[in-house]
């Protein structure tokens, strides 16, 4: 295992918290909490407050994602937005495929590619999301499904995209429930999502790719976590909207 091909990356996944005003108080606040962090610091947040957010990262480490992305490049889609416009917005970043715009938003593993295509031919760098739900881990299905659906997601993906590739596993049981898989689990299950990648691209590559847990993370248990060898950062939900705990998590990290 050569964990140290790759940078950890910690990533905060706002969801549908925070006005713009509300955005720039936190980034500010955060700003030197991880201005010294040895891993790549991304904060994901709602469209309307990506100008915000970029404003307030200006000159610091911290960078900006969006939750979401289309996959056309315009036209008529009313209420989406395209790779351009969050690239000239300032985006580096872009989560896809997150277990709740897969539950409430008809989000399939078909879109999950689209998007994912669209973004990484775009430039930016995708962070998406795998996971299995609570009943299809208690039937065995965790390794099967988990390398279907980060498979899915990479097709059509050239091996030199690879690089912008983050996969983030996050079992749905334990997203925003305050359940944290164990840190075998979690470790278990970047290991069938590396597994299916070098499947598909060959080990080497596989070795290279950011694959980072997500789930209940936070100051706590975050140290535990990412000191697994397939653990290469996370995906925060609830502790990236505090400025404290978020930056411990980057500090785990660091290490
Ligand atoms: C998430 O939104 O991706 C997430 C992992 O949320 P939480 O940390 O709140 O479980």
């Amino acid at each position: 295992m050569k964990k140290e091909l790759r940078k950890a990356v910690i990533a905060g996944n706002w969801k549908m918290n925070n006005t713009p005003a509300q955005t720039t108080a936190l980034i500010n606040e955060m700003k030197p909490l991880v201005a010294d962090a040895d891993c790549e610091v991304v904060l994901c947040v709602p469209y309307i407050d990506i100008p915000a957010a970029v404003e307030a990262a200006k000159g610091s480490n911290i960078k900006i994602g969006a939750e979401n992305v289309h996959f056309k490049a315009s036209g008529a889609y009313t209420g989406e937005v395209s790779t351009d416009m969050l690239k000239e917005a300032g985006v580096e970043y872009v989560v896809i495929g997150h277990s709740e715009r897969r539950t409430y938003f008809g989000e399939t593993d078909q879109t999950v590619n689209l998007r994912s295509l669209a973004a990484l031919n775009a430039g930016l760098k995708a962070i998406i999301c795998v996971g299995e739900t609570l009943e299809q881990r208690e039937l065995g299905y965790t390794e099967t499904l988990l390398k279907f659906q980060t498979k899915m997601a990479l097709t059509n993906v050239k091996p030199e995209q690879l690089k912008n590739v983050i996969i983030a596993y996050e079992p749905v049981w334990a997203i925003g429930t305050g359940v944290t898989a164990t840190a075998d689990q979690a470790d278990e299950g970047n290991g069938f999502v590396r597994a299916a990648i070098a499947e598909a691209y060959g080990a080497d590559l596989a070795e290279t790719v950011t694959v980072q847990y997500g789930g209940s993370m936070n100051a706590k248990n975050a140290e535990e976590l990412v000191s697994k060898v397939n653990v290469d950062g996370g995906l925060i939900g609830g502790a990236s909207l505090k400025a404290q705990d978020f930056s411990v998590i980057v500090k785990a990290a660091s290490k």
